[in-house]
């Protein structure tokens, strides 16, 4: 069988390059990894992304959970702009008890940055600044490899750990 599932955050994860959803992240745990497809804040897996032929059935799915409280994911990256993580690493956290997917973190977790123009976004480490998109939340700060954000914007997460995510479709 494959060796990893899928994993959707929902709502996406903005791209940091251009503010457009990210998609295609995917994960490996301790259960079986049977390209599964999970959804944040959902129990059990949506979907399997195999032939009809080997596909579990609806009834089927819903009995699977995830086993492990933290997964790496990785291979997140953005149909419109092309940007590709590196240096960062997104993980997704699964509540012991239920199994469902709460919260999506990033090491390092992003820093709050200072407006300093309209839409000119500083960096607190290095003083770079960059120029941020409409409805862009966040960048990465290339020479410190850490990612910069605006402290407004749609996130979700608690505290440190909230990322901004892109509007849906
Ligand atoms: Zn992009
Ligand atoms: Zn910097």
């Amino acid at each position: 069988m494959s060796l990893f599932d899928y994993f959707e955050p929902s709502p996406p994860i903005q791209c940091p390059a251009c503010g457009a959803p990210l998609a295609g992240w995917q994960g490996k745990h301790w259960g079986d990894c049977c390209l599964f497809v999970w959804h944040e804040r959902i129990q059990a897996p949506l979907d399997q992304r195999v032939d009809d032929d080997c596909r579990l059935d609806t009834a089927g799915l819903l009995t699977r959970r995830l086993e492990q409280d933290l997964i790496p994911i990785y291979a997140g990256e953005c149909h419109s702009c092309g940007h590709k993580w590196k240096d960062l690493m997104f993980s997704i956290l699964a509540d012991a008890r239920t199994g469902i997917w709460e919260e999506t973190l990033v090491e390092p977790p992003p820093v709050d940055g200072s407006m300093i123009d309209k839409n000119w976004i500083q960096c607190p480490l290095c003083a770079n600044a960059y120029e941020l998109k409409d409805d862009q939340c966040w960048t990465v700060c290339e020479p410190c490899k850490r990612l910069i954000k605006t402290k407004d914007g749609s996130e979700q997460g608690r505290g440190a750990y909230a990322l901004p995510r892109a509007a849906h479709g």
